[in-house]
């Protein structure tokens, strides 16, 4: 882990070799952070999002975040905007009973810390989330989230919040924005949180839509150029037939995606750390450090949005006793070994769903024609299976049983139309 003094000489060094070279001024940090309500991570994979798709195109994403507390959206939102797990902030359901926010505040808060005049924006569709006079609210619920509020577009339906992010997107002076969508959840507890149901497959492809025109917006800010935007896109939970809020795979199977101009194109994945409400999963602390969860998104957006000052690393503040890590620090690789793909130079783009895994779990392509030859090397390069398959139009899923494999690592070499792309598969 990157120490405070050396993040200190590093930042010290940075501006040592801007004064030499350069005459460019920084580009000014800024974080758009999109919430899609009750997203699983196989329906995300198997919808036609070209959106999302871009955005991960050149982003950082991760189909293999595991969710390690209650799925229900309070407790999760509220952990994605604190960067801590619900024995610190404290919000273990949808009534915000008795929240830790004095302590433990939204990421603005904390940023606002160090940047008095950032200006952060949210968007909110679902009451519970945005209004401390609600009737959720009767313990006192003390909203502390350093955001202001835009619009309550609880009733008025995602169109409205598109249009309201819009609005908000033409202001020079906007730092953070943060919008949600609820339609996906809503779809989900009405007809089935499943890929299956056409009906929740439409609400995220529909979202996708409103993620395009708010991301045209972003795109033309006239001072685009001059800024350097964090895009930060995640669900809160899965679901299990109508519901969520327990501890099955699907509700706990999440995703996020981190893109914009300094972010790196890499996909991680990670083994699932457990949860602190299962006693036959309970979680590793140490798998916490390497894999991909709900904490890291506010950690991320904080390090995003402090780069540059002399503020303290948000992920080793002491007095902010945060949880998360930062996937954008300098020292992601030493921080994360074991689970990062550089998929810059893949010659095929494709997904493992997921991995690691206990050997059952597909392989998707997307936009790829011809033969696609896929075979799975043992670590003394023996072929353990291997499979031929036809393309697709658009998508292709390609199943893999190999629970019959001893544990450890494979590798998945895959060929199509004379490109090669490898990549490693963890049975566990
Ligand atoms: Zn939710």
């Amino acid at each position: 882990m990157k120490t405070i003094k050396n993040l200190l000489s590093t930042a010290a060094l940075i501006g040592l070799t801007a004064t030499a070279f350069a005459q460019t001024t920084p580009k000014k940090p800024k974080v758009l952070f999109i919430g899609i309500d009750g997203v699983r991570s196989d329906a995300l994979v198997q919808a036609n999002t070209p959106n999302i798709d871009t955005l991960m195109a050149h982003g950082l994403y991760t189909f293999d975040s595991w969710h390690c507390g209650q799925t229900s959206s309070g407790a999760s939102w509220s952990t994605m905007m604190t960067g801590v797990w619900e024995a610190k902030h404290q919000v273990t359901n949808n009534s915000y009973t008795n929240p830790n926010f004095a302590n433990y505040p939204y990421f603005p808060k904390r940023a606002k810390e160090c940047l008095p005049n950032l200006k952060a924006i949210q968007i909110i569709t679902w009451d519970p989330m945005n209004d401390p006079t609600n009737s959720n609210n009767a313990a006192g619920f003390v909203f502390n989230s350093g955001f202001n509020q835009s619009i309550d577009a609880g009733s008025h339906g995602q169109g409205a919040v598109t249009a309201a992010a819009k609005i908000q997107l033409s202001d020079p002076n906007l730092d953070v924005l943060f919008i949600h969508y609820d339609e996906t959840d809503a779809t989900g507890h009405s007809s089935g949180f499943n890929p299956n149901n056409a009906q929740y497959m439409n609400a995220i492809q529909d979202v996708d839509q409103q993620i395009g025109e708010v991301l045209a917006k972003l795109y033309q800010r006239p001072t685009y150029n001059q800024e350097d935007w964090l895009i930060m896109l995640t669900t809160d939970h899965g679901g299990i037939g109508t519901t969520h809020g327990g501890q099955s795979n699907t509700e706990r199977h999440i995703w996020w995606v981190a893109s914009g101009p300094s972010v790196p194109h890499l996909e991680i994945t990670g083994p699932d750390p457990g949860s602190y409400y299962m006693s036959a999963n309970p979680v590793d602390t140490t798998l916490l450090r390497s894999t991909p969860v709900l904490t890291d998104i506010a950690v991320t957006a904080l390090a995003h949005l402090l780069k540059g000052t002399a503020c303290e690393n948000p992920q080793t503040n002491p007095s902010w006793n945060l949880d998360g890590k930062s996937w954008l620090l300098a020292d992601t690789s030493t921080e994360h070994p074991t689970y990062i793909e550089d998929v810059n130079n893949a010659a095929i783009e494709l997904g493992i769903f997921p991995n690691p895994n206990n050997g059952a779990f597909k392989v998707a392509f997307k936009d790829i024609t011809g033969e696609i030859s896929i075979s799975i090397v043992n670590v003394n390069g023996a072929v353990s299976q291997s499979k031929k398959v036809k393309a697709n139009t658009g998508l292709t899923v390609v199943p893999f049983d190999l629970t019959a494999l001893p544990k450890g690592l494979y590798m998945m070499q895959v060929t199509n139309n004379g490109k090669q792309t490898s990549r490693k598969i963890v049975l566990q």
